[in-house]
């Protein structure tokens, strides 16, 4: 399921990263404003949301110019 992003990213991902904070029901996705589940940190140090759908969407992407991700989704139906 992840080996197109392990892919992507290769040994960026055993990089040490500080703890991203979970999501709560207030964070909204930047694209769409529904309730997030991704949380990305740009390597500026900025962060985005993004849903389920948008995070799939885009996740690949940011991990590949160095982002680190939180990834909520499974939660969604907890
Ligand atoms: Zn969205």
């Amino acid at each position: 399921m992840t080996s197109a992003i392990t892919t992507l990213t290769g040994p960026a991902v055993a990089e040490a990263v500080t703890e991203l904070a979970p999501l709560t029901v207030a964070d909204r996705c930047d694209q769409c404003n529904a309730q997030a589940f991704v949380r990305v940190r740009m390597p500026s140090g900025s962060e985005l949301l993004f849903c389920g759908h948008h995070g799939r969407e885009h996740a690949p992407v940011l991990a590949a110019q160095g982002a680190d991700l939180r990834d909520d989704t499974s939660t969604i139906d907890a």
